[in-house]
């Protein structure tokens, strides 16, 4: 990879720049979709040339492109004079932090289906991640060529399951086998490929026997865009005419404020559909001065909501959003610029940890090279190299004009695996490893056993934990063994209770006294740990109710029962004493823990488990085994659909539950059957998990 230093026009003109996220669940064809993606922009110049006849791509070349992976956290490339910033987002939902923290900074995206499959209970799980955070996006119907390819029945899928008003802007001509290409239901283009060279088309009239087909679907585009816009509508109901670009910019309106969702196909390997995909992108996603002001807080006082607009000239604001080790440059920091202009040399603020840090360079990552450059404006994404204190989630902003952008929510580990490594030589590069991995991973948590000396990790799931593992494996040659993996549970209360807490010692010299009651009460889940004062300073001298919070909320994170952190609980001060000259901090603080643990202890305390949403697909065949065996695992069935010989079962079911769940779905099935699963909630554990535990 090369760096080239380029001095870039002044001013980036923000109407053309898209920052996009192609949304998919594993196997949908998003990596086939990225690459494709970053073939014919790189390619736009000799594809948009190329004169029948006398150039030809070399389908090998072609081949050997595909090559190009997306190994970056988000690519620049061009296409149609826009600037498009690839945003990757990972597929799996065990790391649905890492599509979160995506989603947050594009805006705009592709979702990419299977044409075969059409919605698939992980496009679901997608789907609703980019609803919560409002990204406007056009669905890709992908693998057209595939045997059961159905274009029509992947839209219905859409309706059905999302309940979204999706809406084709495309017919595609064949399928299957035969899928040849698609109409461009506004320009009534074909494009039909039919050259030798695969990636190739050419733009025909449309094929006679879809002449019919194209005129109803065009008419039903016409009339869901008017329904978008009352002078449309107007005009469409008087039967006015309505001209390809005032329906391409009432479509781009509607797509923006998520009143459509338009609809594309192809077939990403075949290298099918891309250039109109691309063209819909630059046409109808939003780019940065389209979305709204980036919201945020002060950082001196939290109720102080802030907001900035996509302004280079307003003070900066930026949001770091991945944070990645590179073999070439070391320690590289994905930044979003929503407001002002990020220079390097510049010094910023990061509220977070109330540092000031220098930007040192900035690069422009493309999928071949990178570009070092001097500034970044709003709206604009960047790679900086330089920056050690900042992390996932923090913000950057100007020293004079302070602002926290509302983080990025990374859940809680839920599930621990000590790790050890084979020999001592691997004992030292696997802490070197693991603060390299944690820095990169915010939803990976490493720990030391105080007792046994064990490094834990903590993270989102069985596989979570295993990648890490081959992780280390593969990038940083660490032989290392995971044991068995353990839940990590909860503890709360059920019933409100009350008790005094006394720390009393006063045999001879200075003594100790503290004195504190505390009332507990359940929350509902979810409802963290609250500490509320219920006490005036004319009952206990006021120094003391930050020592008796501490003393409380310490106790509460060692648990009630079985050491885990308690959840979910209020406690109120309701009462205290002191003394003269006994009393310190210290005494208070521990007779608040004190008061605290016999009051859990009188308040019913239950453990919680983690429960996961689980959702199995296997073919109908295998559905009573399968059911079976979720029944022996404690598993509640929620719902149980069918299609065409597959069954969907969705399900809750405890964690510590699931442990080897694949392999033992994969030899029920013979492989045949998947599924998925993410934390939904904590609930009761049954009685039996705390005696095993005790
Ligand atoms: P990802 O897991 O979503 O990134 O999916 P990939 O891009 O890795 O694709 C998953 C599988 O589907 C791979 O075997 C691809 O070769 C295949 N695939 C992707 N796009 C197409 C397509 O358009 N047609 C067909 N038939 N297969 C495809």
């Amino acid at each position: 990879m090369t760096t080239a230093m380029t001095t870039r026009p002044a001013k980036v003109d923000l109407k053309k720049v898209r920052n996009m996220g192609i949304i998919a669940h594993i196997d949908a064809g998003k990596t086939t979709t990225s690459e494709q993606v970053l073939f014919f922009t790189g390619q736009t110049y000799k594809i948009g040339n190329i004169d029948e006849g006398t150039t030809v791509m070399d389908f090998m070349e072609l081949e050997r492109e595909r090559g190009i992976t997306i190994g970056s956290a988000a690519t620049t490339t061009e296409w149609a004079g826009h600037t498009i910033n690839l945003i990757d987002t990972p597929g799996h939902v065990d790391f649905t932090a890492e599509v979160e923290r995506s989603l947050r900074v594009l805006d705009g995206g592709v979702v990419v289906l299977d044409a075969v499959a059409g919605v698939q209970p992980q496009s679901e799980t997608v789907w609703r991640q980019a609803d919560r955070h409002r990204v406007p996006r056009l669905v890709f119907v992908n693998k057209m060529d595939r045997p059961g390819a159905h274009f029509e029945n992947a839209v219905l899928s859409i309706h059905r399951r999302m309940e979204a008003n999706a809406v084709p802007i495309q017919v595609p001509i064949g399928a299957e086998g035969n899928f040849q290409g698609m109409v461009d239901l506004i320009t009534r283009k074909a494009f039909v490929y039919d050259r030798p060279e695969p990636a190739l088309h050419s733009e025909t009239q449309v094929p006679e026997q879809l002449r019919e087909q194209v005129e109803t679907h065009r008419q039903r585009l016409v009339e869901k865009i008017a329904e978008t816009d009352d002078d449309l509508l107007l005009r469409y109901i008087e039967g006015v005419e309505i001209s390809n670009d005032e329906l391409v910019a009432a479509l781009r309106k509607a797509t923006i404020a998520m009143k459509i969702y338009p609809v594309l196909c192809g077939s990403a390997l075949r290298h099918r559909g891309i250039h109109p995909l691309l063209d819909a992108a630059v046409a109808l996603l939003p780019s940065p001065l389209d979305v709204p002001p980036v919201k945020g807080v002060s950082p001196k006082n939290e109720q102080e909501k802030l907001e900035r607009s996509t302004d280079p000239a307003a003070p900066l604001s930026a949001l770091a959003f991945k944070v990645v080790t590179d073999q070439h440059v070391g320690r590289l920091v994905y930044i979003r610029v929503y407001s002002g202009t990020l220079e390097s040399g510049d010094t910023v603020f990061n509220p977070s940890t109330r540092d000031r840090e220098r930007i040192g360079r900035l690069l422009r990552m493309h999928a071949d090279r990178r570009e070092e450059i001097k500034s970044a404006g709003a709206g604009e994404i960047v790679a900086a190299i330089g920056l050690k204190n900042v992390f996932t989630g923090h913000t950057l902003c100007a020293v004079d004009a302070p602002i926290v952008l509302e983080a990025i929510k990374f859940p809680e580990p839920v599930l621990s695996v000590a790790v050890e490594a084979k020999t001592r030589g691997d004992q030292d590069k696997m802490s070197q490893a693991l603060v390299r991995l944690s820095d990169e991973d915010p939803t990976l948590r490493v720990s030391t056993n105080s007792e046994s000396g064990q490094i834990i990790l903590a993270g989102m799931g069985e596989l979570h934990l295993d990648v890490v593992v081959e992780r280390m494996r593969r990038e940083f040659k660490v032989e290392a063994a995971g044991g068995m993996p353990r839940v990590a549970y909860r503890e709360t209360i059920s019933k409100a209770a009350e008790a005094q807490g006394r720390f009393v010692r006063q045999t001879g010299g200075h003594g100790q006294f503290g004195d504190v009651t505390l009332r507990v009460e359940p929350l509902e889940r979810g409802g963290g740990i609250v500490f509320e004062n219920g006490i005036s300073g004319a009952v206990l001298p006021k120094e003391y109710f930050g020592p008796i919070e501490a003393g409380f909320r310490e106790a509460a994170a060692g648990g009630i029962m079985a050491g885990y952190p308690v959840v979910d609980m209020k406690a109120v001060l309701i009462d205290g004493s002191h003394h003269e000259v006994d009393s310190s901090e210290m005494a208070f603080k521990i007779a608040a823990s004190m008061a605290f643990k016999a009051a859990a202890a009188k308040a019913a305390p239950v453990l919680l488990e983690p429960v996961m949403r689980m959702e199995v697909i296997t073919p109908a065949e295998f559905l009573g085994d399968v059911l079976g065996d979720l029944g022996s695992r404690r598993a509640t069935i929620l719902s149980m659909e069918g299609t065409a010989g597959t069954q969907i079962v969705q399900v809750y079911v405890p964690l510590a539950e699931t442990f080897q769940y694949a392999t033992k779905l994969r030899s029920l099935t013979t492989g045949r059957a998947s599924f998925v699963q993410e934390l939904h909630h904590y609930a009761p554990a049954p009685k039996s998990t705390l005696e095993k535990k005790a």
